[in-house]
């Protein structure tokens, strides 16, 4: 996967430059501003994903845990560490405000889409996920958060937010 910038809106257009051959001329629409533009592929410098980049969990600052965006059609692979308190999970979009915004082309996931608390208790960490009144709502495993609903997840469990999908660690 690889990533340009609209140019009028800041917004980042993914696609699989595997599919393309240098020289070719890709014409992208923006789907936050409907902006139509145009890359050359070789010939303009293209931002490599995070993908691309060192990413190991055994480099992350993540004392609290962190989420690991699994790669799909719509976002590249992603390590996020948590912070204490409130962690508002939302789709990365031009002047939204969240703690955790993931950077993916799946409109599906809200920009504010669902909320993981975390909470030390004594010695241990205690996670727990509320879905923010979504769309499409939060998925715990197979099963949907229902509204009001704030269930405790254990390192390992599998969250899903519209066609994207996270798992929640916590740093042993
Ligand atoms: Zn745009």
């Amino acid at each position: 996967m690889k990533r340009v910038r609209c140019p009028k809106c800041d917004n980042y257009v993914y696609f699989n430059d595997q599919n393309y051959e240098a020289g070719q001329s890709l014409v992208f629409i923006c789907e936050e501003c409907d902006k139509q533009f145009r890359i050359r592929l070789g010939k303009t410098p293209l931002k490599a994903t995070r993908k691309d980049e060192d990413l190991s969990p055994e480099n992350l600052e993540a004392p609290f845990g962190y989420l690991s965006v699994i790669e799909n059609l719509f976002s590249f692979k992603q390590l996020i560490p948590l912070s204490e308190g409130d962690n508002l999970i939302g789709r990365r979009s031009p002047g939204s405000k969240v703690t955790i915004p993931i950077e993916t082309g799946d409109m599906s996931m809200d920009r504010r889409h669902t909320i993981i608390n975390i909470q030390r208790k004594g010695g241990e960490i205690i996670c727990t996920i509320q879905d923010n009144d979504s769309m499409t709502g939060t998925f715990l495993g197979a099963e949907e958060i229902l509204p009001g609903d704030i269930r405790r997840i254990e390192s390992g469990q599998v969250i899903t937010t519209g066609a994207t999908t996270f798992i929640y660690y916590t740093k042993e």
